[in-house]
């Protein structure tokens, strides 16, 4: 098995000002361990991106963007484009989040060029990937999980998941205080990694796969330690320094 770096990314979402953000990013730029042998990522709302790209100067973060557009630049009044992120160093961006599919209409087509146009300019995307309370209770997860998967790969091609992270979101775990299990996340991270094994196989043991979903500084220790989990997107711990340092050190 390939030795994958860990990877822990905070989605601050659209929380905080820059009177409460300044502090958190400089709480964890400067609470991260010299020797932690995680890769941490710092996702703020696109408006601070600029003000956190100049604090994490000199650190050892990453920045990354919550969202992006798919186009190139023009008419897309409200819209950021990847150019605009590459100003301000940002190596990932998110793609897909469920809040972006369910509450802004973005379908698996939409997020399949997104995730296209991310790669093609050099970012790294970080796909997000899961299903509804009802699809797991209809026994429906892995198939909505391929489904969400095949788009972006018939899109883009297998190569380009050589530069890519996914994370398993499901819905039903997003900021509810209700996480999955360490076995169901293991479940559906070894299911993803064995269907891109079917394209690639050197691509799916190479690729991160992270867990997002209530995950807190008492259960990561738990999620990480399982051998397809390969770190986590957080949200809501992310906003508590204390809280995210401790996630950023939950080793394997
Ligand atoms: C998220 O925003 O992607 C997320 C996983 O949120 P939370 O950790 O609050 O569930």
């Amino acid at each position: 098995m390939t030795d994958r770096q860990p990877l822990v990314a905070a989605n601050w979402k659209m929380n905080g000002t820059l009177e409460t953000l300044r502090p958190l990013v400089q709480g964890v730029r400067d609470g991260i361990a010299p020797d932690c042998d995680t890769e941490v990522v710092i996702c703020p709302p696109s408006v601070y991106l600029a003000e956190v790209c100049g604090l994490l100067e000199k650190g050892t973060l990453k920045l990354g963007a919550q969202n992006v557009s798919e186009h190139e630049a023009g008419a897309y009044t409200g819209e950021v484009s990847i150019d605009m992120l590459k100003d301000y160093q940002c190596h990932y961006a998110i793609i897909g989040h469920s809040e972006r599919r369910s509450l802004f209409g973005e379908s698996d087509h939409t997020v399949a060029d997104k995730f296209f146009s991310v790669h093609r300019a050099g970012l790294t995307p970080i796909l997000c990937i899961g299903e509804l309370l009802e699809e797991r209770e209809a026994g429906n997860t892995e198939e909505v999980v391929a489904l969400q998967l095949d788009a972006v790969i018939e899109k883009s091609g297998i190569q380009a998941f050589s530069e890519a992270v996914i994370v398993y979101e499901p819905v039903w775990a997003i900021g509810t205080g209700k996480a999955a299990s360490p076995e169901q996340a293991q479940e559906v991270h070894a299911f993803m990694r064995l269907r891109l094994a079917r394209h690639d196989a050197t691509i799916a043991d190479k690729i991160r796969v992270l867990y997002g979903g209530s995950v807190k500084a008492t259960n990561a220790n738990e999620l990480f330690s399982m051998v397809d989990v390969d770190g986590g997107l957080i949200g809501g711990a992310s906003l508590v320094v204390k809280d995210f340092l401790t996630i950023c050190h939950a080793m394997r």
